[in-house]
C-alpha cells in the first residue's frame, strides 16, 4: 500500500504524496510525516553499492511518491535535478583526518545543501502542477540560504509565482544577490523593513489566515516543514555511508543544525535500515537543541547573531517530527505539548529523553571556536570550511565515541558564501566563487522594499501575480 502522510497532531486529514507536496503546515498546526517508512534489508542496501547519486536517489525515493508520480517520471526528474550539480559525484567525500570525512553538499546552483531538496521540489511541483493545470504561489521567509535555493529551484516553472521575504539590509551581499539577480517575471524579492522573525511571522500568518490571493490560488511552503524537502535529504546519508562501507560497517554523522530538517533526514535513514551509530547535533550559540538534550527542557530563547547565520534560530520546527516518534506516535500527547510550548518551554518525559539521548549526541560551538576550527583545518589539511561546516567538524571531533568508525560531517555550504567568517578566522586565503557566480557582483538586482505590514505585503502579492 502506498504511503500516506499524517499530521503529528492527529487532527488533520491524511494526504497522499502529491497533496503533501502542495501542503504547508497541517490544518491542525502539526507537521506531516509518513504513516510508515520503507525499510531496506542489509542485502538490499548492499545492492545499492556503486550506484550513481541519481540512481540511488531513485531507489530510495520511489516508495515515498508511489501512487502520485509515475516511476519513469520520477527517474527523469531526478536525473535532471542532480545532472545540474557541478561535481560528477554530486555529493563528494573529502578526508580531513583518520576516519574523518566531510560530505560536500554545496555543488548545487546556490552553494548550499538546500539545493538538494529545493532543486527536486521545484521540478516535482512543476510536474504535478502541469498535470493538474493549476497555478500556485510560493511564499517563504529567508535569512539567507533558503530564499536563493527556492528561487533557483522554481524559476523555470510557469505555474508558480514565488515571493521571498527577507530582512532589508540584514542578509549578506552574496546571499542577497543570489536572490535578487535571478531574472524572471514570476520571481518576487520582498525586502521587509524588519528582522527575520518579522518576515517569518508574516509568512506563518498568511498560511493560517483567510485566503488573500485572487482565483483561489493556493499558497505552497518551501521551508523545511514541507515533507518533500526532508525526503530528498535522506539520500545523501545513504550515499556517503555506502561509499564508506555500509551496510557492513556502522557510520557516524555530524550535522550543522538549525531547524532540525537535515539531521531529521539522517534519523529517517537510520530507521530505514542504514547502520548509523552516532548522529551529532552541531549547533552555534543558538543552542535550543543542545540544551534540550542536556536538560530535557525544550525552551525558546532570545535570538543571537552568530558567524553561522543559517543556523540562527530560536526553535527548531522539525523537532516536532522527532517528538512524535519519541512519544510513540501519540498525536494527542504532541498536540498537548506543542500547545503548552506556546508559553515558551516544555519538559519532555524521561522515557522520551532516554530515547533522544540514545539516538543523538550534541555540542554547542561558539563563534571563537568556529573561527579556530576554520583556521585549524586550513592549517592541517589545506581545506577551507564555511562557518556552518566548521561547527560540524568541531562537534564531530568532540563528540566522537568510536575512532574505528568513519565520522562524516555534512559540509552544508561553500566557504565563498561566507567570506566574512573566513576572514575572521585569520587564514591567509580568500574563498573564490565558482565560475557560474563569478560575475554575481556585476549583475542587475531587482527587489521591492516594503514596510513590516502584513496587509501591505499581501496586497502587493495579490496584485503582482504573473504566472
Ligand atoms: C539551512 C542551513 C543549515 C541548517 O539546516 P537545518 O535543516 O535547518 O537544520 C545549516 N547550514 C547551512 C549552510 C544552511 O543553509
Amino acid at each position: 500500500m502506498a504511503i500516506r502522510y499524517i499530521s503529528t497532531r492527529g487532527n488533520a486529514p491524511d494526504l497522499n504524496f502529491e497533496e503533501v507536496l502542495l501542503a504547508g503546515l497541517a490544518a491542525d498546526g502539526g507537521l506531516y510525516v509518513p504513516d510508515k517508512l520503507p525499510t531496506f534489508s542489509e542485502a538490499k542496501i548492499r545492492s545499492f553499492r556503486g550506484m550513481s547519486y541519481p540512481e540511488l536517489a531513485f531507489n530510495i525515493l520511489e516508495p515515498f511518491v508511489e501512487g502520485s508520480i509515475a516511476s519513469e517520471d520520477l527517474r527523469a526528474i531526478i536525473d535532471d535535478t542532480y545532472g545540474q550539480f557541478r561535481h560528477p559525484a554530486v555529493a563528494p567525500l573529502v578526508q580531513i583526518g583518520d576516519n574523518q570525512w566531510v560530505l560536500e553538499l554545496f555543488h548545487g546552483p546556490t552553494l548550499a545543501f538546500k539545493d538538494f531538496a529545493l532543486q527536486l521540489l521545484g521540478r516535482l511541483l512543476d510536474h504535478v502542477l502541469q498535470r493538474r493545470q493549476q497555478k500556485v504561489v510560493i511564499m517563504g521567509a529567508t535569512s539567507g540560504d533558503t530564499g536563493s535555493a527556492a528561487i533557483e529551484g522554481c524559476k523555470r516553472c510557469n505555474n508558480i509565482d514565488i515571493f521571498i521575504l527577507y530582512p532589508h539590509g540584514r542578509v549578506s551581499d552574496v546571499q542577497r544577490r543570489q536572490m535578487t539577480t535571478v531574472a524572471g517575471d514570476t520571481i518576487h524579492n520582498l525586502a521587509i523593513e524588519g528582522n527575520f522573525d518579522d518576515c517569518q511571522a508574516m509568512v506563518k500568518a498568511s498560511f493560517v489566515a483567510e485566503p488573500f490571493l485572487p482565483d483561489g490560488r493556493q499558497l505552497v511552503a518551501v521551508n523545511s516543514i514541507n515533507w518533500a524537502r526532508i525526503m530528498a535529504q535522506i539520500v545523501y546519508y545513504f550515499y556517503a555511508a555506502l561509499c564508506l562501507g555500509a551496510p557492513d560497517r556502522a557510520i557516524n554523522f555530524s550535522v550543522p543544525t538549525g531547524n532540525f530538517g537535515d539531521i531529521f533526514a539522517g534519523y529517517l535513514a537510520r530507521c530505514m535500515g542504514l547502520p548509523i551509530d552516532q548522529l551529532v547535533i552541531a549547533t552555534n550559540r543558538n543552542d535550543v537543541l543542545h540544551r534540550l538534550l542536556t536538560s530535557g527542557e525544550y525552551a525558546r530563547q532570545q535570538l543571537e547573531q552568530s558567524l553561522s547565520p543559517s543556523m540562527d534560530i530560536t526553535v527548531s520546527s522539525n523537532f516536532e517530527r522527532l517528538m512524535f516518534d519519541l512519544y510513540d506516535r501519540d498525536a494527542s500527547a504532541i498536540d498537548r505539548l506543542m500547545n503548552e510550548f506556546k508559553e515558551g518551554s516544555i519538559q519532555l518525559s524521561d522515557s522520551a529523553m532516554a530515547k533522544a539521548r540514545a539516538l543523538f549526541s550534541s555540542q554547542c560551538v561558539s563563534d571563537d571556536e568556529t573561527a579556530e576550527e576554520i583556521a585549524g583545518i586550513w592549517a592541517r589539511c589545506g581545506y577551507l570550511l564555511d562557518p556552518h561546516s566548521a561547527i560540524g567538524t568541531r562537534a564531530a571531533r568532540d563528540c566522537r565515541r568510536e575512532a574505528s568508525q568513519p565520522m562524516v560531517t555534512l559540509a552544508t555550504a561553500h566557504p565563498a558564501k561566507f567570506p566574512d567568517a573566513v576572514e575572521k578566522s585569520g587564514v591567509n586565503t580568500s574563498p573564490v566563487l565558482p565560475a557560474h557566480l563569478a560575475d554575481l557582483f556585476e549583475r542587475e538586482e531587482r527587489f521591492t522594499v516594503l514596510s513590516n505590514d502584513l496587509t501591505k505585503v499581501q496586497q502587493h502579492m495579490a496584485s503582482h501575480l504573473k504566472a
